[in-house]
């Protein structure tokens, strides 16, 4: 196998692989996701305790694998398998339960795909590198607490499960890894992303800057000021005349961070109750 292409490490360990699958709390009735079942190690222990699996997967030679393993058993009837990359497959297909143990490349794309698929599905148990999985989980004033872990705390609760370590894969992969937990919180915090993620990237950029000292930095000013410029010409394009583009950016920032009592807090020990306000 082209293990470098697909990141085509097997889970080998039995009792690792039960692992994962009891950790998602299967009812016999739930529609389960899998992404990248490679040969099926975790796919056939899913089957025992679900309705159905769609399994999508990127290696044709993969994909007839899983299928072969099923084939002549009341399991085939329950597995459908997409060939394709996970990240390009719209729409995905509605399920209650996702279990993916893919490359540590798809990592971020994958958690966000998730994240902003609707509707909300119950639970997703995935395996990352660990140090990925450690900044999913982090909570503020820890080392890890970072703008991936903010925007992903914005909708879900995340939970380690377990290490697992490289000699549970063939071939063994050059990193540690984790299987965390994550449950989406219903319903979603009404704001953008995009916005959100706009925020922590200023915040974060200096996560033990003062608030007002990432938002008083050039680069940021500028940006806001154009950012204001825009809201301001469609603004009055929809017949606002009332809106006050005169008052400098950085005093209106000011005035804000003050109101909101925000001047003076850090990303690096803001929560994301805090982020939102
Ligand atoms: N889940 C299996 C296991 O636990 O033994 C296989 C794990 S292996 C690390 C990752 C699998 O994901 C491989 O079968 C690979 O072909 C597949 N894969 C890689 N990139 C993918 C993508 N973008 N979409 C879907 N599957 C992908």
């Amino acid at each position: 196998f082209n293990t470098a292409r697909f990141g085509q490490h097997i889970l080998k360990n039995p009792t690792t692989a039960q692992k994962i699958v009891d950790a998602a709390n299967l009812k016999p009735t739930d529609k389960v996701l899998e992404v990248g079942p490679g040969t099926g190690n975790l796919t056939v222990k899913i089957l025992e305790q679900a309705k159905h699996v769609t399994a999508i997967e990127m290696d044709p030679r993969m994909a007839a694998e899983v299928l072969k393993r099923v084939q002549g058993t009341p399991m085939q009837r329950s597995l459908s398998v997409t060939i394709g990359d996970f990240i390009k497959v719209d729409p995905l297909p509605y399920f209650d339960v996702c279990i993916s143990n893919t490359p540590y490349q798809i990592s971020s794309p994958l958690i966000f795909k998730l994240l902003s698929h609707r509707p909300l599905f119950r639970i997703a148990i995935l395996m990352f590198q660990r140090e990925f999985a450690l900044r999913l989980v982090a909570r503020p004033g820890t080392a890890l607490w970072s703008r991936l872990s903010a925007n992903v705390q914005l909708y879900a609760q995340t939970s380690l499960i377990l290490s697992v370590p490289r000699s549970d894969f063939r071939p063994p992969p050059q990193v540690e890894s984790s299987i965390i937990r994550l449950v989406p919180l219903d319903p979603p915090p009404p704001v953008k992303f995009e916005e959100f993620d706009g925020l922590n990237r200023i915040l974060f950029s200096r996560p033990n800057k003062t608030v007002r000292g990432n938002f008083q930095a050039k680069g940021v000013m500028k940006m806001l000021d154009a950012n204001r410029k825009t809201w301001g010409a469609l603004q009055v394009q929809e017949g606002k005349m009332d809106v006050d583009l005169e008052k400098p950016i950085a005093q209106v920032v000011d005035e804000v961070l003050e109101e909101l009592g925000q001047t003076e807090n850090r990303a690096a020990k803001m929560d994301v109750d805090d982020l939102l306000k």
